[in-house]
């Protein structure tokens, strides 16, 4: 097997009252572990590309055959988004939510104005992103850009494949499945609250790796 699909570093329960347990389990569980062993059906047998790290193999999809890179794209971001994703939320009041410090700070305060403008543009971008899909913070050449893709691509896919580019250090799952069963059709609510969750010491580690 090629990938693997990661632990969650917390419990189930652990990002409640923000994201219920049932959703999370059933979020990493069958949605993500099921896009890690489609990506492993999808490249059995092709030994350079199992050798590709995750983050190799999506930015190089034209590098793909053709038969399999629908199935890559979709599986491999999904692995992706998602590995991140429960990467950079901790429980509330214990590694989630607060403000970030330090040089991410700074960055995020010269970028956007402030850590509210910054959460605004975040929520927008998740808001108006149709059907499902990822809203982003990258670094592309330097800067903080805010964005959205849909379905399960990643902004290391490239403008031509995923319509926004970068290096994801925070993205926050705009699919149904994310929020369904607590927020139901209020998208908006989920993103207010999502906050709580978030880990700004790994989207600072992450923001010092990529720039
Ligand atoms: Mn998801």
């Amino acid at each position: 097997m090629a990938f693997t699909l990661p632990s969650l570093p917390y419990d189930f329960a652990a990002l409640e009252p923000i994201i219920d347990a049932q959703t999370m389990q059933i979020h990493h569980g069958k949605h993500h572990g099921g896009y890690v062993s489609n990506l492993n059906k999808a490249i059995e047998g092709k030994s350079d590309l199992e050798k590709k790290s995750l983050e190799a193999l999506i930015a190089d999809l034209p590098g793909v055959p053709d038969d399999i890179r629908t199935a890559v794209r979709n599986n491999g971001g999904g692995h992706a988004n998602h590995a991140m994703f429960w990467q950079i939320m901790a429980p509330p009041g214990n590694g989630g939510g607060g403000e970030p410090t330090g040089e991410l700070l700074s960055a995020i305060n010269s970028h956007f104005g402030s850590v509210a403008e910054l959460k605004a543009k975040i929520a927008d971008a998740g808001a108006k992103r149709f059907g499902s899909g990822w809203a982003w913070l990258v670094v592309k050449g330097g800067k903080l850009v805010v964005g959205s893709t849909a379905n399960q691509d990643n902004p290391r896919m490239g403008d031509a494949i995923a319509g926004f580019s970068g290096i994801p250090i925070l993205g926050v799952d705009v699919w149904e499945h994310a929020y369904y069963l607590k927020y139901q059709n209020r998208r908006p609510d989920y993103l207010a609250a999502w906050w709580s969750v978030v880990n700004w010491a790994k989207v600072a580690e992450l923001y010092k790796a990529a720039h």
